[in-house]
């Protein structure tokens, strides 16, 4: 667990202390074993409870929907960062109000991972994070053995927006980040929806995916409407399978790959998966990657005279 360091906390308390500023959300400890929790700091001397490591997991960008148009700073990883891009250019949130504290980001731990490598439930666990390891009381694990699976795949550790960073930039991989979704899209019809069906077996319709999305910001979700009822939160697989589908399709040329969604499902649905697939069409449609250039406009509600309206059958 690592303190901030003190010219980022003289950066924050100068925010707040100026007015530029009236809430500062970040991470501290937490009594949950190696998962830190998001921290709302008002007055600079409360700055001393934040931290900043790879238990800090949650990407705090979904709390702004909380405290719009109010002048707010933020702590951000690269995958967080692209959130606050996507939202800039939704017109959700104005550059000027916001104060970022960016983190260069080697990933973030998965405590089920741990506890399964150290034999022992979740809740048992007495682990700590010193940079790039993480202790248990008689293990010394690698992040890299230990990290979510999301931040295995991560393409971008560093935040593409902050006004201040912590930590050295980490080399991102220049593979195809599309990969695995070009595999999946080689299989039959048939095999895909065998693995959509056994997937979504695993959901129990907590919404936790949809309450952490930074991009889930509807005053009235689809889900909770009952004038009309769009679905019913029932076991059955057509509910489930319905609700996944909309939320999926919701989230078309707006989902950043941020993995929020995936990381806090409690079932381990692969949500991942299907949100790449809808990354990949639009970048294959639009080339529009949503979570880079705050200037430009969502693929889908742009129009040009020009379009070939080929799309329309
Ligand atoms: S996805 Fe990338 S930036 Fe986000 S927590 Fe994982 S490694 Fe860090
Ligand atoms: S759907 Fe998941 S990966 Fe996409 S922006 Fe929302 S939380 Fe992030
Ligand atoms: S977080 Fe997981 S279990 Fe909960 S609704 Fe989403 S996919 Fe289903």
């Amino acid at each position: 667990m690592n303190a901030l360091p003190d010219n980022v906390k003289q950066a924050i308390a100068g925010w707040l202390q100026s007015g530029e500023i009236e809430l500062f959300i970040g991470y501290e400890a937490s009594s949950l074993p190696l998962q830190a929790t998001p921290a709302f700091v008002r007055k600079a001397e409360d700055l001393d409870r934040l931290i900043w490591d790879a238990t800090c997991e949650n990407n705090l960008v979904s709390f702004l929907k909380q405290f719009r148009g109010k002048k707010v700073g933020l702590m951000v990883k690269g995958c967080d960062a692209r959130a606050l891009v996507g939202l800039m250019r939704e017109g959700q949130l104005v550059r000027d109000n916001l104060r970022i504290v960016g983190v260069c980001c080697l990933g973030v731990v998965d405590a089920k991972r741990v506890a399964a490598a150290a034999g022992q439930a979740v809740e048992e666990l007495d682990g700590r994070v010193t940079g790039t390891d993480v202790l248990t009381a008689d293990q010394h694990l690698a992040l890299s053995s230990v990290m979510h699976a999301t931040c295995a795949a991560c393409r971008h550790h560093n935040p593409e927006i902050y006004d201040i960073l912590i930590g050295e930039p980490v080399a991102d991989a220049d593979d195809d980040p599309f990969d695995d979704i070009r595999a999946v899209e080689a299989l039959g019809s048939a095999e895909r929806w065998a693995r959509f069906e056994h997937e979504l077996s695993k959901c129990n319709l907590c919404f936790a995916c949809r309450n952490v999305c930074p991009f889930c910001y509807c005053n009235t979700c689809f889900a909770d409407k009952t004038m009309p009822r769009w679905f019913t939160a029932t076991a059955e697989p057509k509910d489930i399978q319905f609700y996944q589908i909309i939320r999926t399709f919701h989230l078309a040329g707006r989902c950043v790959g941020c993995n929020a969604c995936s990381r806090a499902c409690p079932q381990g649905v692969d949500l991942r998966t299907m949100l790449d697939k809808l990354r990949l069409d639009v970048w294959e449609l639009y080339q529009d990657d949503a979570g880079v250039n705050p200037q430009g406009h969502p693929p889908l509600t742009t129009y040009r005279e020009d379009d070939d309206n080929s799309f329309v059958l």
